[in-house]
């Protein structure tokens, strides 16, 4: 069916869900990663941008929280760029592993391949796979000026978080080298973990993420800086990463009741993509086992009910000032 929604509309749909979903308890913050533990737990925000780039967003949708694993979206929009969609498909894969997003039994299962860059292990490997190869510094300026090409303004590393990251990570050293072991890592394997772990602890804002979010659903034009970011014809490769893995062993779940392809990270952001119409972030630090925030799959998942949208339900939707 044509569909034709209305900014008045959409900007309605993003407020009513703001309110509904404002005084929701349950979850609980990241702990394992110190930082994360101390970060309020009221804060929530919430962001829409539209392929016009016009923005709404409501709450906390300034404050800086860690990007966690929304990162490995835009790093995988990075190595799709620098070596296109066969090499990645090829060297990581492109499958869900149906586990936690830091399993490691979900490499030994599938010992040729990490499955996807939107876990841990596929993530690491990215990182690895970011050229200038060996550049540890020209890696990082790369993968940061991709972000801010992507959310349309500069962000920085919360150097707290970082630190609190790179003391505790254990189990993604573990990953490494045991990817190292199956010829998995394109690069040295301390400098990849690294490069994965500081990605993890940029800060960024809602609002930065739904323009990411749009840069994507506009098939690589930001429309905020009027850029085209990448290549059109990945857009539809980085979605179906998103759709098939975003929410980890919840995915699945996520989809059928939200019909929103979607990444999420532990620093309380989530990232929906609905191609051809809008850009979504939500963030609020309380998770639900699985490592996802509680309010934010709300918030969007309300926002979707509102305006009758889904990635499936086969609409053309038109949106007008
Ligand atoms: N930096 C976190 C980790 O490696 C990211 C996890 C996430 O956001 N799901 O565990």
């Amino acid at each position: 069916m044509d569909k034709t929604l209305t900014h008045a509309q959409i900007e309605a749909a993003v407020k009513e869900a703001y309110q509904e979903c404002k005084d929701i308890t349950g979850g609980k913050n990241a702990d394992y990663i110190p930082f994360l533990a101390n970060i309020d737990p009221n804060l929530f925000g919430l962001s829409v941008t539209l392929p016009d780039g016009t923005t709404f967003n409501i709450g906390d949708t300034d404050y800086k929280f860690g990007i966690e694993s929304v990162s490995k979206v835009l790093t995988a929009i990075l190595i799709l760029k620098q070596h296109g969609a066969e090499a990645v498909l090829k060297q990581i894969g492109a499958d869900a592993t149906g586990l936690p997003f830091n399993s490691i039994f979900a490499i030994l299962l599938e010992n040729d391949h990490p499955s996807t860059p939107l876990v841990n292990a596929g993530a690491i490997t990215a990182c690895s796979m970011v050229n200038p190869k060996g550049d540890s510094w020209g890696k990082w300026e790369a993968i940061i000026n991709n972000i801010t090409a992507l959310c349309g303004s500069e962000s920085e590393v919360i150097d707290e978080l970082y630190k609190s990251e790179s003391e505790t990570n254990f189990n993604n050293r573990a990953i490494s080298w045991l990817l190292k072991n199956y010829n998995r890592i394109y690069d040295d394997v301390d400098m990849s973990l690294d490069l994965y772990t500081r990605q993890c602890s940029v800060g960024i804002t809602a609002s930065q993420l739904s323009i990411c979010a749009a840069t994507i659903a506009n098939r690589g034009f930001n429309p905020v800086t009027k850029t085209q970011v990448f290549d059109p014809q990945l857009a539809p490769k980085i979605t179906t990463l998103i759709s098939s893995v975003g929410f980890y062993q919840n995915t699945g779940d996520w989809l059928y009741t939200s019909g929103i392809p979607a990444k999420s990270g532990v620093g309380g952001g989530v990232l929906g993509v609905l191609p051809g119409v809008m850009g979504i972030a939500a963030f609020a630090p309380p998770l639900d086992p699985a490592g996802n925030s509680v309010k934010a799959q709300a918030a969007i998942k309300a926002v979707m009910k509102k305006l009758d949208l889904g990635v499936f339900n086969g609409d053309r939707v038109t949106v007008t000032a």
